[in-house]
C-alpha cells in the first residue's frame, strides 16, 4: 500500500469526503437548478469513463485519505455504470462510507442492486409533498416515483434515508412543518438546504431566499427542536432532535451560517476536474493528465496541488462575490 498524503489546504483543513459527479444530465428541471430547456450537456467524450472514475476514486482512497464517497450529478441514477462503480468503490474498503444523492426517479428499481453493490445510504431530494407543486418546481409530474423510490431505499436498508428539501419563497415555504411530520412518520431524516447562488440561470436573490432563521421559526410552531450534537464538526447540517428524538432534522445554512472553516469536502466533476469548493472559480484538470498517460503518483500530485489553493471561504456574503461559471448540476451538488 502506498503512503497516504492527506488532501490538506493552507488553512489546516483536510478533505476526506469526495463528491463524485457521474453526469451533468438530469431527468428533472428543478427551477432553482436549471432552466426548463436543460443545459448544454457535456459531450460524451469529455465525460470520464467508468474505468477512469474508478481509477481516480482509487487514487483518492489509497493515496489521499478519502474516507467517504458520495455519488451525485446531475442525476447519478441515469449513469448506466452506477451500480458497477459503487461495487468497485466498495472493494476499496469496507470502512468507506458510500452514498448517492439522487432525485429518486428510478430508485425503486435500483435500490436493491445498489444496496447489494455496497452502497450505505441515499440522500433523496424532495421539496414538496404536493403533486402540483412538485410539477411546478421540477417541471415534471413525477412525485409518485420519488415517493416510491424513497420507500424502496428504506426497505433495501439504504438507511438512514435522508431527504433534502429547498424551500422557495411563495412556492413551498409553507411546507416546512408538513415535510418534517412526513419525514418523521417514514423514518427519513429531513435536511433543509438554503438556496444557493448556483443555478444556471443566475436567478438567485439574497432578499428572496428562505433563511435558516425562518425555517427554525416555522418548525418551532409545531415541534420542539433541541441541538442533537455539539460541536457540529465538519457536518454541514446543524442537527436537532425533534420533540426529544430519536427523529432528527437538519438545516444546511450555507449562505447565512457558512461552515467553510470546517469543510472536509473535495469534488470531482463528471469531466474529470477537481474542484476544491462548490464555489471555486478554478478547477484542476485530472482527465487531461490521465488521458495523456500520467501515473497514479502524478495524478495524486495534481490533486494535492489543487487542494493547496482552496480559499478560506466561499465569499457568498462578500460584495465582490462572483457565482462560479458552472452551475450546481455540472459541478455535482
Ligand atoms: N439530481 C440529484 C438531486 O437532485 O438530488 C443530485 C444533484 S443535485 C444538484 C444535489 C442537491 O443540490 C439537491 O438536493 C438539490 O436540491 C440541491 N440544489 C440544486 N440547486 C441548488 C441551489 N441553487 N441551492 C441549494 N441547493 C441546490
Ligand atoms: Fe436535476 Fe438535482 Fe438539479 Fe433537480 S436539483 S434539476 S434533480 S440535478
Amino acid at each position: 500500500m502506498s503512503t497516504q498524503r492527506p488532501l490538506a489546504d493552507a488553512y489546516g483543513r483536510v478533505a476526506t469526503d469526495l463528491r463524485v459527479s457521474l453526469t451533468d444530465r438530469c431527468n428533472l428541471r428543478c427551477s432553482y437548478c436549471m432552466p426548463a430547456e436543460g443545459l448544454d450537456w457535456l459531450p460524451h467524450a469529455e465525460v470520464l469513463t467508468d474505468e477512469e472514475v474508478v481509477r481516480l476514486i482509487t487514487i483518492g482512497v489509497r493515496r489521499l485519505g478519502i474516507r467517504e464517497v458520495r455519488f451525485t450529478g446531475g442525476e447519478p441514477l441515469i449513469r448506466r455504470g452506477l451500480v458497477d462503480i459503487v461495487r468497485r468503490t466498495r472493494e476499496l474498503g469496507e470502512d468507506l462510507e458510500l452514498s448517492v444523492t439522487t432525485n429518486g426517479l428510478g430508485l425503486e428499481r435500483m435500490a436493491t442492486a445498489l444496496a447489494q453493490a455496497g452502497l450505505d445510504r441515499v440522500n433523496i431530494s424532495l421539496d414538496t409533498l404536493d403533486p402540483a407543486r412538485f410539477k411546478t418546481i421540477t417541471r415534471r409530474d413525477r412525485i409518485d416515483d420519488v415517493l416510491r423510490g424513497a420507500k424502496a431505499a428504506h426497505e433495501a436498508g439504504l438507511t438512514p434515508v435522508k431527504v433534502n428539501a429547498v424551500l422557495l419563497r411563495g412556492v413551498n415555504d409553507d411546507e416546512a412543518g408538513d415535510l418534517l411530520a412526513w419525514a418523521v412518520a417514514h423514518e427519513y431524516e429531513l435536511r433543509f438546504i438554503e438556496q444557493m447562488p448556483l443555478d444556471a440561470q443566475h436567478d438567485w436573490h439574497r432578499d428572496r431566499m428562505v433563511t435558516a432563521e425562518e425555517i427554525f421559526e416555522w418548525l418551532g410552531r409545531d415541534f420542539t427542536l433541541t441541538p442533537a450534537r455539539e460541536p457540529r464538526g465538519s457536518a454541514p447540517a446543524e442537527l436537532f432532535l425533534v420533540d426529544g428524538g430519536p427523529a432528527t432534522v437538519g438545516v444546511i445554512a450555507s449562505v447565512t451560517r457558512p461552515f467553510c472553516g470546517d469543510c472536509d469536502r473535495v469534488r470531482l466533476t463528471a469531466d474529470g476536474q477537481v474542484r476544491n469548493c462548490l464555489f471555486a472559480r478554478e478547477e484542476s484538470d485530472l482527465r487531461g493528465a490521465l488521458r495523456a498517460g500520467a501515473s497514479d503518483d502524478e495524478l495524486a500530485d495534481r490533486w494535492l496541488a489543487a487542494m493547496a489553493t482552496k480559499l478560506p471561504g466561499h465569499g457568498i456574503n462578500d460584495p465582490s462575490f462572483l457565482q462560479p461559471d458552472r452551475p450546481m448540476s455540472a459541478i455535482g451538488g
